[in-house]
């Protein structure tokens, strides 16, 4: 097939790990007769010092008119002031609302390989393979905010309608279709009102689903039992703040920052794809940066923009053999295994997807 790819590079170690996870999806289109167009732009701070705007318009207008955006990470301490008026995360805020990205997917797969890198004990992560689908684009961080005239009181406001709750449920609904069929659907419901809506549409919505088992929790409880019994989740669907939390939570089950993907989804195909790590200002530069989450995250690039699951399978089975014959970047160095950079990782998971 016939693809456009944009690349946000962004800064410290983005354009590092973008690289890398492009190199990928060249390798996969050459071996799988695929057509893939790259076209890189400005983000964040980067696009600040060149166009004084962390999102330029014609950034913006190149991932309208692509198929997908690969994403390296925004921020640093050159444009670290808060009260700053442009600010680098201005960047992911205006694509994610410039291209109606409602649905924010963390897959959260425990590698056996890394069973040891985890602070959890191993019996309790076996067998963890999770998929969170935050809302991206509602709830508290959208709603008014203020203070009062002395400015020693504040408010932010959470606010939710029924069709935004209704995409975003159903769509974690059709992605547990692909999965093992299970939906846990996280709330506040003995507070908010906000989650007594929530709760009411999820419901209505499992009951379209018969062959789907749904079960709704509170934010707290499911806070408790992302650590106690993390395999017992299957797709875990909740507002965005209540997302935001519990995703970094659950990130800390598998180890290691620099290994997990992320997908950000409009209505269509359109999606953008990124590590979920920050731009890591100390390490930027010195060619150490793990690109296996970037990498992993162009394999959901091919999952859910592209449709190209096979191809995608090829790129995790690609890590995973990496991982299991001992390969590591230094952020997930173990003893006896063999350390690579960020190039030399890059060029082996391209040589196991040719070599497959
Ligand atoms: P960070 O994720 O950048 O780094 C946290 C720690 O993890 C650092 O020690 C870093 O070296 C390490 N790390 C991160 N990614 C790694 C990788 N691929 N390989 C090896 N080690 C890695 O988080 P932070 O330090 O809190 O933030 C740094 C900057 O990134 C800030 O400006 C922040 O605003 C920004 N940030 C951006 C995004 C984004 O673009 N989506 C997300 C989070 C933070």
């Amino acid at each position: 097939m016939d693809a456009k790819i944009a690349v946000l590079p962004g800064d410290g170690v983005g354009p590092e790990v973008t690289a890398e996870a492009r190199k990928v999806l060249e390798a996969i289109a050459q071996a799988r007769g695929h057509r893939f167009s790259f076209e890189t732009a400005l983000v964040g701070g980067a696009a600040i010092d060149e166009a004084g705007t962390a999102l330029p318009e014609a950034t913006l207008e190149l991932c309208k008119a692509s198929d997908a955006v690969l994403f390296g990470a925004v921020g640093g301490p050159k444009w670290d002031d808060p009260k700053a008026r442009v600010r680098p995360e201005q960047g992911l805020l205006g694509l994610r609302k410039g291209l109606g990205l409602f649905a924010n997917l963390r897959p959260v797969k425990l590698n056996p390989a890394l069973v040891d890198a985890s602070t959890i004990k191993a019996d309790v992560l076996a067998g963890t393979d999770l998929l969170f689908v935050r809302e991206l684009t509602g709830g508290i961080y959208f709603g008014q905010r203020g203070r009062d005239a002395g400015g020693k009181e504040a408010f932010d406001t959470m606010v939710y309608s029924e069709p935004e709750i209704t995409r975003v449920v159903r769509f974690a609904f059709n992605l547990a279709r692909g999965r093992r069929r299970k939906v846990t659907s996280v709330d506040k419901a003995n507070v908010l009102e906000c989650s007594r809506l929530w709760r009411e549409t999820a419901m209505r919505i499992a009951a379209e689903y018969p062959d789907v088992t749904y079960e709704n929790m509170l934010v707290d409880a499911c806070a408790m039992h992302l650590i106690r019994r993390p395999s017992t989740f299957d797709v875990i669907v909740t507002e965005n703040m209540f997302g935001d939390i519990l995703t970094d939570e659950a990130s800390m089950l598998t180890g290691s920052l620099g290994l997990l993907p992320s997908a950000s989804l409009a209505e269509g195909n359109l999606g953008l794809y990124e590590p979920i790590h920050g731009s890591a200002p100390d390490i930027a530069g010195q060619g150490i940066a793990n690109p296996l989450g970037t990498i992993l995250s162009a394999a959901l690039l091919l999952r859910h923009s592209l449709k190209l699951d096979q191809e995608a399978q090829a790129i995790e089975k690609a890590v995973d053999k990496a991982l299991a014959e001992g390969y590591r970047t230094r952020d997930i160095e173990q003893p006896g295994t063999k350390v690579l950079g960020t190039q030399e990782m890059g060029d082996l998971i391209v040589r196991y997807i040719t070599t497959a």
